[in-house]
């Protein structure tokens, strides 16, 4: 579906040429019913209410009537005759749906919706920059990448290959702080706060969540600026990984220097499973072996 030299492209995926079609993103059962996993590109958790009205018409059609929303949002349409499956993905190609989010590739990139209440600044453009350059890249086992547009990170970004969450980096006027309502400290999940002959002060535990901002009516702290930090390694699964954070605060164009780095570092310097002859090991095992510096190195 994706050309590496020009970018994206749009060609009709037939069956049989589809990477993996087997029991990947298109998935035979019993050699009758195939399921069918289909999601937005160059986007990916968020479908138009044509789309949807696209995916409702083929399961009607071609299937049995049923969606299933896969953990990271792709829709999977279960049951399509088999002797259907051109008709429906034709169907779904001109609604802009394509099969994928399966396999060795990077996933589905999920991001936190741009319109909640919490969310520190918008991440769904840089979600689908990230998809349109990265989304589908071939790699030696599957990759996850989530964004959490603030740090209640309802994405999961801690249990994801690479978890980039918005943060917003916070500044204190240089006045008194004649209220002693400490709601500040009270809210700071890090404890990163505290009060000294009436300056509020802040430590290095501060991970930039922005939370005390929200809970100073004083004018005393305000939001200074908005950014990433990313956290790589994470996983979940059989066994469960957490992420370890590689850079501090960082823009968007070095949150995409460093996904770009991640996946090259990753495809070289994998190895096998231990105990596996063609399981290759996930990016967080790569990690824990080599360590963090060295893995980015
Ligand atoms: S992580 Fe923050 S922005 Fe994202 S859905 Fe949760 S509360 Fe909203
Ligand atoms: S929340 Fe604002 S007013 Fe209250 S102690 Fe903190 S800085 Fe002062
Ligand atoms: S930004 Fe978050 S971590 Fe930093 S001091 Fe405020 S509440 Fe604590």
């Amino acid at each position: 579906m994706k050309d590496r030299d020009n970018g994206f492209s749009l060609e009709m995926p037939k069956v049989g040429i589809i990477k993996g079609v087997l029991a990947k993103d298109i998935e035979i059962v019993g050699g009758k019913v195939v399921n069918l996993r289909t999601c937005s590109r160059p986007y990916s958790n968020i479908y138009s209410v044509a789309q949807l009205r696209t995916i409702k018409r083929v399961t009607e059609r071609y299937g049995s009537g049923k969606v299933h929303l896969s953990p990271r949002h792709n829709l999977e349409i279960p049951e399509v005759k088999q002797k259907e499956l051109d008709n429906a993905l034709k169907e779904l190609y001109i609604a802009g749906l394509f099969p994928g989010g399966a396999g060795a590739s990077v996933r589905n990139i999920f991001t936190c919706p741009d319109w909640c209440s919490k969310s520190m600044r918008p991440v769904q453009e840089l979600g689908k920059v990230v998809s349109t350059y990265f989304g589908d890249r071939d790699m030696p086992n599957k990759v996850t990448i989530s964004f959490a547009g603030c740090y209640n990170c309802c994405s999961r970004p801690h249990n994801t290959d690479i978890g980039i969450i918005a943060v917003g980096r916070l500044g204190v006027s240089g006045g008194r702080c004649k209220n002693d309502c400490l709601e500040c400290i009270k809210v700071c999940p890090f404890g990163a706060m505290e009060k000294k002959d009436g300056h509020i002060k802040i430590n290095d535990g501060c991970t930039d969540c922005g939370k005390c901002i929200d809970a100073c009516d004083d004018d005393i702290l305000r939001l200074k600026e908005t950014g990433f930090r990313v956290f790589i390694g994470g996983k979940e699964g059989s066994t469960v990984m957490f992420g370890k954070e590689y850079s501090g605060f960082v823009d968007d164009f070095e949150v995409m220097e460093i996904i770009e780095r991640v996946l090259n570092n990753y495809q070289k310097k994998v190895a096998l499973r231990e105990g596996s002859r063609k399981k290759k090991e996930r990016l967080g095992e790569v990690v824990e072996r080599l360590g963090l510096d060295s893995f980015m190195s």
